[in-house]
């Protein structure tokens, strides 16, 4: 099943469609439930969703304007710095630290979260204020989304607090993360910095994530094109890292990392402009399409 939030006059609404490869783009609406209190519902909340979808009365996507799936998620989110192998080391050599020979891979994954109020939509405008950034860039990425929280999760288990995955860009605004001192938290914060969807793939259609292509194109041009069996930390590693010592609750979202072919790290460098239109792609879930915009022209 894929979920979607989508607009309406009086707020988000909540809806269910058939599985991607149905090729089926219609959707039945579920009354009363956010994508948060659905997902809180545990497996509950999923035959909820399949009973809906068999019997509620369908309705086209394309009379509605899609939201993030999880438009205000409950806190930052989760996301994974330098976790393809590639991508840390031609960050590392573009920051002049290491050649690609010494630079050695992470031993233990690298943290960091995105403030909730930097998500956007599947389509939203990118702004681009040129007072705050010249070096906004792109990170197609495979994001998580948690069901079932818990702490101290062993990596055996992983896998059954998976709820469903979607895509993430974790644009970056190179000079705030990097050069103003270090403030990645900040560089990656700013508003309309994660465009999130198109809908929640649900982990029952998806249940081995390895292997899945990605690939982020800048006005059609392809820039990054990686796998996610290239991750250095694999989502079961990943949730036992992040979850020692430290609750994870059900809707969390983690971003899952880069592989390579990030703006800054091209020679010569590149960033996204005024106008340019960044799609990001994960096979078998979909396409994030965002155009970038001036915000001080
Ligand atoms: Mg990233």
């Amino acid at each position: 099943m894929r979920l979607i939030t989508f607009e309406t006059s009086t707020g988000p609404a909540l809806g269910v469609m058939p599985e991607l490869k149905s090729g089926d783009d219609t959707f039945a609406v579920l009354p009363e439930l956010t994508m948060l209190s659905l997902i809180a519902l545990g497996e509950a909340g999923l035959e909820i969703a399949r009973k809906t979808l068999a019997s509620g009365t369908r309705q086209s996507l394309s009379n509605i304007r899609l939201l993030a799936p999880i438009p205000e998620p409950r806190r930052n989110v989760f996301c994974l710095g330098w976790n393809y192998a590639e991508h840390s080391r031609e960050a590392a050599q573009a920051r002049g630290k290491l050649s690609p020979k010494e630079q050695k891979l992470p031993e233990r994954p690298i943290f960091f979260t995105k403030l909730g109020t930097a998500v956007n939509r599947p389509d939203g405008i990118i702004p681009l204020d040129t007072s705050v950034t010249n070096q906004l860039d792109w990170e197609v990425e495979l994001g998580v989304i948690l069901g079932l929280g818990g702490k101290n999760i062993p990596r055996e288990k992983a896998m059954e607090h998976v709820f469903g995955y979607t895509i993430i860009n974790d644009v970056s605004a190179r000079e705030v993360q990097v050069s103003h001192g270090g403030q990645f938290f900040k560089g990656k914060s700013l508003d309309g910095t994660c465009p999130m969807g198109p809908w929640i793939i649900t982990a029952d259609e998806l249940p081995d994530p390895r292997g899945l292509s990605l690939r982020c194109r800048v006005n059609d041009e392809l820039k990054q094109e990686g796998t996610t069996s290239d991750m250095i930390f694999d989502i079961p590693a990943t949730l036992e890292w992040l979850s020692r010592g430290l609750t994870l609750l059900s809707g969390d979202v983690i971003a899952t990392g880069t592989p390579s072919g990030v703006g800054f790290a091209r020679t010569p460098p590149e960033f996204l402009r005024d106008g340019d239109t960044v799609e990001c792609e994960v096979e078998r879930i979909g396409i994030l399409r965002n155009q970038v915009q001036a915000e001080n022209r």
